[in-house]
């Protein structure tokens, strides 16, 4: 299969070309996505899903889905299930054949603890009975080596017997620990005698009370890689440290003919840091928890809840993910990179539409009372064979209120009296006056429309005006809730330096209008997506549209409108 060609090259797939060129594993190709189920996926997971289903989809192998589950206190049902809806709806799908790979690594409970036994008989585990901080104590720095536990030089029939006791539920939480006996003056601190085991009297969501005793992640990551056979271990680069451990527990186990050669290959590349976003599983928590958003899946949240109620398509994330790629050094993504992609996927797709976000009425005082007509517009300009759409017009009219001013700045083109403007799809007014209220607010405009200036017939190219305004008529206008988001954050990367960045929060990242829709959009299905002409991509709200009350979000602007308006900001 011609792989470079599908999603271009990078040094992940140039190490699998040459695996496939050895035979290392024949020309199989099996990865995984090891979510731990403890929160929600956000974008920085997108990255790792689409390169491990990626990679694999194009060397016709197979990503597994597996979830990480080491860590009972911490994990739920719900966020499994919430995973596994979020990946499927990325597009990727872990079934080959009739084999599901979705796997638990609580299901390799027995297996784990077994392997531990294994290498406690040949010498390279024991018990340790120091407490948690005098092993961290002892466990050197940088330029100090370790010291070696008092409880180092157990016999290995002592080091089961205990080891048995913790798994039994003997001992309290932190009395022991089991830890691989590698190398106290190792210079990775990684490889000096890592604990492997911990008690912990804790309900798991799957395995219930069964256990007392969990492995710790850096001993049951390899390990559960090696049991589903995974060829190449994907990861992010702050796993670099820990894959001579990766190596020394594989090899270890593969001496005792647990395993067989070859054993899988830890590779790790570049997370995903996205400007203008956090990425960090505690911080969104936070936010939900704190206030800040409304859940998870609140439209500003970069979780991929979020991004799917906002309006985010599955294959522009993908078309994100491709275009970014992977890389071995870390790098701050731009946001506009992100929604180029979602306008580039929505663009052609997307249905257009007339929305008026902030209604003024007007009036076409030369126009019939009781009076309306058809006016046509293409569904996308772009694409004819999609057809038309029809929308009615009448003596009196939703415009958008900034379509008005009395007194004109420079280069408004638009309504102000005096003035002709063509209504889009329609016919060339002429403003003539308009009424205040007693504040001196403007309360209607006023306008005379030329008969033969309709769009669509002869007549409507002896018309030049300058400017063209969208319109809809007040008696046939659908009423919704449009809701206005903008960046959750001020900063460009809210997490460095330690910083709060609960301070970066742009806490007018939400405005919910009372807005007009065109008459065609009374029939609405959830996630549905159109263009409203001049103000961006929406999306019909998966949780709170109604039959009879539409809410839309709104995706993206048309245009990358954040760069001028932070400089406008600034003047
Ligand atoms: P936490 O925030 O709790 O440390 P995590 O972000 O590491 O969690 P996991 O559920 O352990 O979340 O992640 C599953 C996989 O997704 C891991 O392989 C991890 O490397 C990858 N991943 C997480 N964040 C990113 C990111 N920003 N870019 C790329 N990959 C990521
Ligand atoms: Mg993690």
């Amino acid at each position: 299969m011609s792989n470079e060609l599908i999603s271009g090259s990078n040094f992940i797939r140039n190490i699998i070309d040459e695996d496939n060129r050895n035979q290392k594993w024949g020309q199989r190709v099996e990865t995984r996505f090891p979510p731990e189920p403890n929160g929600h996926l956000h974008i920085g997971h997108a990255k790792s899903i689409c390169v491990n289903f990626g990679i694999a989809r194009d060397y016709g192998g197979i990503c597994h889905l597996r979830f990480d589950d080491t860590n009972p206190e911490k994990e739920e049902k719900k966020y499994v299930d919430a995973i596994i809806e979020t990946v499927k709806w990325l597009g990727f799908s872990y079934q080959q054949g009739d084999q599901e790979h979705l796997h638990f690594a609580s299901d390799y409970f027995e297996k784990l603890y077994q392997c531990a036994e294994i290498l406690i008989q040949r010498g390279h585990a024991y018990v340790d009975s120091q407490k948690a901080d005098q092993i961290r104590a002892n466990r050197g720095s940088l330029t100090e080596r370790g010291i070696d536990s008092p409880f180092r030089s157990r016999t290995f029939e002592e080091n089961l017997h205990l080891f048995r006791r913790m798994r039994a539920g003997e001992f309290p939480n932190g009395q022991h620990v089991l830890r691989a006996k590698i190398d106290m003056a190792s210079p990775n601190i990684n490889m000096r005698d890592p604990v492997i085991y911990r008690i912990r009297h804790a309900y798991h969501h799957r395995t219930g009370n069964s256990w007392c005793i969990y492995p710790m992640y850096a001993y049951a990551h390899p390990l559960e890689d090696a049991i589903e056979n995974i060829t190449h271990s994907l990861c992010t680069l702050e796993f670099s440290d820990q894959r001579p451990f990766y190596d020394w527990v594989l090899e270890r186990l593969t001496e005792a003919e647990v395993f067989l050669r070859p054993m899988p290959q830890q590779i790790e590349f570049a997370r995903l840091k996205l400007a203008y976003s956090i990425t960090s599983k505690r911080h969104l928590r936070q936010l939900v928890d704190e206030g800040y958003v409304d859940g998870w899946n609140d439209p500003r949240m970069p979780t991929l809840a979020g991004l799917r109620r906002r309006g985010f398509t599955p294959e522009s994330i993908r078309l994100f993910c491709d275009r970014i790629g992977v890389s071995k050094a870390d790098s701050w993504i731009d946001i506009n990179i992100l929604e180029k992609a979602l306008r580039d996927d929505l663009d052609p797709k997307v249905p257009r539409s007339f929305a008026v976000l902030d209604p003024i009425k007007l009036i076409i005082d030369n126009y019939a009372q009781n009076s309306q007509e058809d006016c046509e517009a293409p569904v996308h300009p772009q694409h004819p064979e999609r057809g038309i759409r029809t929308f009615p017009l009448s003596r009196e009219l939703w415009i958008e209120r900034e379509d008005f001013q009395v007194n004109p700045v420079k280069n408004f083109f638009r309504l102000f009296p005096g003035n002709k403007v063509r209504l889009r799809y329609a016919y060339v007014i002429e403003c003539t006056s308009f009424d205040t209220d007693i504040d001196g607010k403007i309360t209607a405009v006023h306008c005379q429309y030329f008969p033969n200036s309709k769009s669509g017939t002869p007549g409507a190219d002896n018309f030049k005006v300058k400017g063209n305004i969208h319109w809809i008529s007040t008696a046939h206008a659908v009423h919704a809730e449009v809701r206005v988001y903008d960046r959750l954050f001020t900063h460009p990367n809210p997490e460095v330096d330690e910083k709060n960045f609960l301070e970066a929060i742009n806490a007018n990242a939400k405005h919910v209008l009372q807005a007009f829709v065109e008459p065609g959009l009374t029939h609405v299905g959830k996630e549905d997506r159109f263009q409203f002409e001049r103000h961006g991509y929406f999306v019909v709200d998966r949780y709170d549209s109604q039959p009879d009350k539409p809410v839309f979000n709104r995706i993206v602007s048309l245009k990358d409108s954040w760069s001028t308006k932070s400089k406008k900001d600034k003047s």
